[in-house]
C-alpha cells in the first residue's frame, strides 16, 4: 500500500511539473501592441493595423484590427488558407476578381476562400474598420498582387 502511494505521488509530481501543461492563459492588453501603418506597396490611402494576435507555435491563426480612411483599400491579393473579415465600424467594400463590389457594414462577416483574388477597403465617402482573421501557411498569410486602380475602385480622387 505504501509502495502504491509512493508511485502515485511520483506520477502526480511528474504531471504537475510537466512543461506540456505549464502553458497558461495570456491576456494581450489594449495598448500593449503599437498601431502599424499599411505599407504603400500593398495599400492605397491611409490604412492602420492594430495587431491582435500573431500566429504562434500552438496555432496558425492570427488576427488584426484594420482601419481604412475613406477611399483607402488593399491591393489585390489572395490568402493561402482563406480569410474571415468581421466589420466593426463604418461602411466598406469587398470585391473578388470578376465579381461585383459588395457593401459591408458593422456586424457583417465575410468569408474569403483560399486562393480567391480580392480586395477590401473603405467606400469613397466613409471609413471602415474590420477584424481580419487568417491562418499562416509556410510562413505566409497573404500573397500580394497589383494595386486596385482608381478605375477599378470607382470615381475617387
Ligand atoms: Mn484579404
Amino acid at each position: 500500500m505504501m509502495k502504491e502511494l509512493a508511485i502515485a505521488a511520483t506520477l502526480i509530481t511528474a504531471v504537475i511539473t510537466s512543461p506540456a501543461i505549464a502553458q497558461g492563459i495570456e491576456v494581450f492588453t489594449n495598448g500593449s501592441r503599437p498601431t502599424g501603418k499599411g505599407p504603400a506597396e500593398t495599400f492605397t490611402g491611409t490604412v492602420m493595423v492594430d495587431p491582435l494576435m500573431g500566429a504562434r507555435p500552438q496555432t496558425r491563426v492570427g488576427a488584426g484590427h484594420v482601419t481604412f480612411e475613406p477611399g483607402a483599400r488593399s491591393a489585390w491579393h489572395t490568402h493561402p488558407a482563406g480569410q474571415i473579415l468581421i466589420v466593426t465600424s463604418g461602411t466598406g467594400l469587398v470585391q473578388d476578381w470578376g465579381g461585383e463590389k459588395r457593401e459591408i457594414k458593422p456586424g457583417d462577416v465575410v468569408w474569403i476562400p483560399p486562393g480567391v483574388k480580392h480586395w477590401h477597403g473603405a467606400t469613397a465617402t466613409n471609413a471602415m474598420r474590420h477584424i481580419a482573421v487568417q491562418e499562416t501557411v509556410d510562413g505566409r498569410n497573404v500573397d500580394w498582387m497589383e494595386k486596385v486602380t482608381d478605375e477599378q475602385y470607382g470615381a475617387w480622387r
